[in-house]
């Protein structure tokens, strides 16, 4: 299987602390919001719908449009109807708007997310989406395998009930992380390696030491680790490249 990143925003300028905890604050990052095509399923799989400019500046952050979903599936001759499954990683509004828009689509997503989304801690309850009824709903708790070579791992502490996808491709297996993070969370820079960093807890967390005990779950589990909010994936690329 490959994937295709499919880029829908962007967030600039953003602090590096949202994304790197305890380290970077004062820098001025720009991050991609993206959907995620797996290629080679047999089916079509999506995770992640991403989210327009304009949802994310309405959460506070400095979101800028790039294409709309309908755009970007269009690009590799898809439209939302044609989806057959969305894989949440978690229910973040730059991770999980515009569901009603994949009508046929089953929606894959943890039960600790799902009821965190129903009533969350007011800190962050202007982020969370909850599905709209009607939403067909693949409830999980804990980890699943979707299809062969593909793998949902739960990796909470982003959110309660983040998880991550596991894909196998030809280069390995492969890892869209559900943590809200860039690749210096999963590969720190190598003075902080010096200093025995050798994983960095994303900079949101409703718990700092579970997010970064997810981050060394996925750094073990993978042998390519996909950073939702890199930069890098914003030219389109099929991964692995
Ligand atoms: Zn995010």
């Amino acid at each position: 299987m490959n994937i295709k990143p499919l880029p829908i925003s962007k967030e600039s300028p953003i602090d590096k602390g949202f994304m790197t905890y305890l380290f970077g604050y004062g820098t001025e990052i720009t991050i991609g919001v993206y959907m995620w095509v797996i290629q080679g399923a047999g089916k079509h799989i999506v995770v992640d719908t991403g989210a327009s400019g304009e949802l994310i500046r309405s959460t506070g952050f400095p979101g800028i449009d790039f294409q709309t979903q309908e755009e970007a599936l269009g690009k590799i001759g898809l439209t939302p109807d044609d989806i057959d499954i969305v894989i949440l990683t978690h229910l973040h509004k730059d991770h999980a708007s515009d569901i009603s828009k994949f009508k046929n689509a089953v929606f894959f997503i943890q039960k600790d997310e799902l009821d965190y989304a129903r009533n969350p801690h007011p800190t962050q309850a202007g982020w969370f989406v909850v599905p709209p009824e009607g939403t067909k709903l693949e409830i999980i708790d804990g980890d699943a395998a979707v299809e062969p070579g593909l793998e949902i791992i739960e990796t909470p502490g982003h959110t309660p009930g983040t998880q991550s996808v596991l894909i196998d491709t030809d280069k390995g297996k492969a890892c869209i992380s559900g943590l809200c993070t860039i690749e210096e969370n999963f590969d720190p820079p190598e003075a902080l390696k010096k200093m025995g960093v050798q994983a960095i807890a994303p900079g949101i967390h409703i718990d700092a030491l579970q997010a970064f005990d997810s981050v060394q779950r996925i750094q073990k589990a993978a042998d390519i680790i996909i950073a939702p909010h890199d930069i890098k994936y914003f030219d389109g690329n099929t991964l692995p490249g």
